[in-house]
């Protein structure tokens, strides 16, 4: 898939107040710096679409970007910053799991994961989450060129290995990496395929 315009749409904490579209929809999410917004850019080809955290956990809010007319991106809000109070990660978590119970046009989650370190509780719970929920979710590995490439499919391997002791099927997973474009290719490809059923239905 080309992408031929990516425009922003609207911010807000709200999912009622999130665009009145049936558009098919994407969502990004995964712990502050994990290089979500690095991806969204890379994916999109654009150098500021998302804005790189200058400080992780200040964006706490539910971002909608139109791309080619035809499906929205959604950036969510990193969770798992130490830094924030207690009482705003329950309300994120609120407007999270509200995001996702309730937004039908949402068609995939893109759960990113930094590919240097060991799987984390609180990534595992959320997919975990998303599991019994039946909100379909593929894994995003980030920061590829971050590691040689045998270091790299150690940590996948490991990282699979984790998943089996719970799932019994692995998630489809896109390995990344914004700094060599890695994984662009695949990860439009793969929406560009859910998109295209769509328009034919
Ligand atoms: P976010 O908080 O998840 O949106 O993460 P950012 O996109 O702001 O990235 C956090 C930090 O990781 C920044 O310093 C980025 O430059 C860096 N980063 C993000 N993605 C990559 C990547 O693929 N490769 C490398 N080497 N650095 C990355």
């Amino acid at each position: 898939m080309k992408i031929k315009t990516a425009e922003f749409i609207i911010s807000n904490s709200d999912v009622s107040r999130c665009p009145d579209s049936s558009l098919p929809e994407y969502a990004f999410i995964g712990r502050s710096n994990v290089g979500k917004s690095s991806l969204i850019n890379m994916l999109t080809g654009r150098k500021s679409l998302a804005k790189i955290s200058g400080r992780p956990g200040k964006t706490q809010l539910i971002n909608h970007f139109l791309i080619n007319n035809e499906w929205h991106l959604v950036d969510l809000p990193g969770y798992g910053y130490a830094r924030v109070s207690k009482s705003i990660k329950k309300t994120f978590q609120k407007f999270i799991t509200a995001y996702f119970e309730q937004r039908k046009q949402m068609i995939c989650a893109f759960v990113l994961v930094d590919c240097r370190h060991e799987p984390q509780p609180i990534d595992l719970e959320f997919m975990q989450w998303m599991g019994e929920h039946g909100i379909p979710f593929c894994i995003i590995f980030t920061k590829a060129d971050k590691l040689k490439p045998k270091a790299l499919e150690r940590n996948i391997e490991a990282y699979k290995d984790k998943l089996l002791e719970t799932w019994t099927e692995i998630p489809q997973y896109f390995i990344t990496s914004s700094a060599n474009n890695l994984g662009q290719e695949e990860v439009l490809e793969f929406i560009d395929s859910i998109n295209q059923q769509f328009i034919r239905e």
